[in-house]
């Protein structure tokens, strides 16, 4: 008897018919405060989607908290669904905008920077017309799997559970089946080590700064 009551077939019509009210020209004219935190509490993703749209909510972590205090009946939810979208944002921002590494001249030859200091293999080196000189920037092609593999984590994981992606041994699981491998034995050797350790330490503070301004939305 109970399968005669589509209940994921129906969800999914009344979604529909709600994301369709906010078209420019529908006849039906939704609040789109109240339909935001309705559709959001029952998993209505194309009606929070287009209600959001049309109030242009989500664009910063303060607006869902002013919308979590329009409607505190329903601010554990939009809290809940603002931080998980503001995190995501947070996250793209820091690790699709990476810097490029410095090659801080090594203490003791003075202002003199040589493959030692870098973390990046002399063959992608003259390929990409980096010279050693101090404070180049340069990018190695295995910054921007580290990027794609710490999105994929941190999107889902606290950074406090995600310690390995600052440890060196890293470099080990990025190099195992793509990429250039000098690149990443160059990244281990660089000044034994002490070159990934600077970025990764970098590297986790900002991201720690990036995700600190959405943890209030946890809370609300
Ligand atoms: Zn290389």
């Amino acid at each position: 008897m109970a399968q005669k009551y589509n209940i994921e077939g129906i969800s999914a019509t009344v979604d529909y018919i709600i994301s369709r009210s906010f078209d420019q020209n529908s006849p039906r004219k939704l609040d789109p405060v109240e339909t935001f935190a309705l559709a959001a509490s029952h998993q209505l993703k194309a009606g929070q989607k287009a209600a959001a749209r049309s109030l242009k909510l989500l664009e910063d972590v303060e607006d869902f908290e002013n919308l979590a205090r329009a409607l505190p009946h329903y601010s554990g939810v939009i809290g809940l669904l603002g931080a998980q979208s503001m995190r995501t944002k947070a996250l793209v921002k820091v690790l699709a905008n990476l810097q490029r590494l410095d090659a801080i001249p090594s203490l003791e030859g003075g202002y003199h920077v040589d493959q030692y200091d870098v973390m990046i293999c002399r063959e992608c080196r003259d390929k990409l017309s980096y010279t050693l000189e101090p404070y180049m920037g340069y990018r190695p092609d295995w910054v921007y799997r580290w990027a794609a593999t710490a999105l994929n984590e941190l999107v889902n994981k606290p950074l406090s559970e995600c310690e390995h992606l600052f440890h060196i041994s890293i470099l080990h699981e990025l190099g195992e089946d793509r990429g250039c491998r000098d690149c990443i034995r160059a990244a281990l050797e660089a000044k034994d080590g002490e070159c990934f350790k600077s970025w990764a330490e970098d590297m986790r503070s900002e991201l720690q700064d990036a995700l600190r301004a959405v943890d209030c939305l946890y809370g609300l």
